[in-house]
């Protein structure tokens, strides 16, 4: 039966509601009425249940279409401004004993190349990373109890945040690690993660059943339950997603807003971030064998859905997208992106070569981190490499109440304008840091509070004499 608090995976993603929510998306998908209603309430910004996003998701009348577009990029700049998170992947081990039918890790895979970084090879990766202007990393690894243990990642984490390298250092590092146990995300919380990550790949057990058909990640409710172990384990920023293009979209989307909606209801708190990946080609796994692909204006509708849905909840697109895409998302919802990144393991000191390939999927945006900042800015963003709320302990809850109520804008922007100053000095080419700083001298006149903006003015007068505070 359907239960948003339950803890029992079948219970808050139930199947029978979501099969209930696409049938009244179904039969009230031409009630102009009542999808006008909706588009009033989302644009009250509260949010929208999984019913009611999933009948405007269906929605294929295109004026009311051009309302949820206009409403989505509307919601994006009020709650996110015009800054966009950077981030990049590293791999850190692609052993695997999975069987995920999708994936190229698959233990099966005898052609893809095993690695599994030394410490020394994770500075040496984390260092490249850092020279490109890097700040915050996913961890990203297969999962393999014999390679892969618990100690290993402790470890890792410890080396990241341990390495200084010229003006470099990690200050938050993601995790997009198997499911794992209560204790076991105590442990990744002590270690100082920032969000645990961990994608459903699809909400629909028995597809999910048959898309894993071996190893771990085959327990369909251990995978959906793990948000919550990582809760009750003290991790507060936890980042669902689904991979787009193994079932079908609608049922999906569904799943991942009651997958929020039951962490807010069990936890006070909703996921800190979506991410929306799509399947890819990759070592020995070709997309186009997948039914359930998903075209970019679909793509477009899923995340303008998104935003208006959980607007304080942040969105992630990965180099999985093309820049064409990348750039129409980021106008609709998407607030983290990743660039110059490398989904080969080792692959960001020692690019990787045909007969080396060790890589998770083929990459749609290859450009570098100093060509995907300057884009950004061509298009007016701010690319924030602020980590600062994840510093002064803004995580879960008490950032959800800050993004909530608004006042995330405050601080945010200023912040924002701080680093990028920094990165601008430290890492970037002579023309994205002429453009950067015309950008920042442009939007510190933005900072409303004119206390908060001379705090500002003096900061960026002392980084850009390298007086660093
Ligand atoms: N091992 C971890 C787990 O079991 O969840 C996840 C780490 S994996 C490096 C990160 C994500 O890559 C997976 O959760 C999956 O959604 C995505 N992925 C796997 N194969 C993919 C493909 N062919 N194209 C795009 N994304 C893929």
């Amino acid at each position: 039966m359907y239960d948003v608090h339950s803890k029992h995976a079948e219970d808050f993603i139930n199947h029978q509601e979501i099969l209930d929510t696409l049938a009244y998306a179904d039969e009230n998908c031409h009630n102009t009425a009542l999808m006008e209603a909706l588009i009033q309430k989302a644009a009250l910004r509260k949010g929208l249940s999984h019913r009611e996003a999933s009948l405007l998701l269906a929605c294929q009348d295109p004026q009311l279409n051009e309302k949820i577009f206009r409403l989505a990029q509307q919601i994006k700049k009020d709650f996110y401004g015009n800054r966009i998170v950077l981030f990049a992947p590293l791999y850190l081990s692609n052993y695997c004993v999975n069987g995920c039918t999708y994936c190229p890790y698959h233990l099966k895979n005898k052609t893809i190349r095993r690695k599994k970084l030394t410490q020394e090879e994770i500075r040496r990766e984390v260092i490249a990373l850092q020279d490109m202007g890097h700040k915050r990393l996913a961890l990203e690894a297969g999962e393999d109890p014999v390679h892969n243990t618990m100690d290993y990642y402790l470890e890792s984490i410890e080396t990241i945040y341990s390495i200084r390298h010229k003006n470099g250092a990690i200050r938050r590092a993601n995790i997009n690690i198997a499911a794992t146990t209560t204790d076991n995300y105590r442990l990744l919380k002590e270690a100082g993660i920032g969000t645990y990550i961990l994608f459903q790949e699809t909400y629909h057990k028995e597809s999910y059943l048959k898309l894993h058909p071996a190893g771990p990640k085959h327990d369909y409710d251990y995978h959906t339950e793990a948000m919550d172990r990582a809760m009750e384990g003290g991790v507060d920023d936890v980042g669902i997603g689904v991979l787009f293009g193994l079932d079908k979209y609608r049922y999906e989307f569904a799943g991942l807003l009651m997958h929020a909606e039951h962490l807010e209801a069990a936890f006070g708190v909703g996921p800190h971030t979506i991410s929306v990946p799509r399947l890819r080609d990759a070592d020995d796994i070709d997309s186009s064998s997948f039914k359930n692909g998903i075209d970019d204006a679909t793509f477009e509708k899923i995340v303008a859905c998104i935003r208006i849905s959980v607007p304080y909840t942040g969105m992630i697109v990965s180099t999985r997208e093309s820049k064409d895409v990348r750039q129409r998302v980021l106008q609709l919802g998407i607030s983290q992106i990743s660039g110059g990144s490398k989904t080969s393991v080792g692959g960001y000191y020692q690019p990787e070569t045909d007969e080396d390939n060790s890589k998770q999927f083929d990459i749609n945006d290859d450009r570098t981190l100093d060509e995907v900042v300057h884009w950004l800015m061509e298009m007016d963003y701010i690319p924030s490499f602020c980590t600062a709320c994840y510093r002064e302990g803004r995580t879960g809850d008490r950032f959800m109440s800050l993004c909530k109520s608004g006042q995330i804008q405050n601080c945010c922007h200023p912040n924002a304008l701080m680093t990028l100053q920094e990165y601008l000095m430290d890492y970037a080419s002579p023309s994205t840091r002429a453009l950067g700083e015309a950008i920042i001298d442009r939007e510190v006149a933005n900072v409303p509070n004119l206390k908060a903006r001379s705090v500002v003015l003096e900061n960026l007068r002392l980084i850009r004499d390298n007086n660093r505070r």
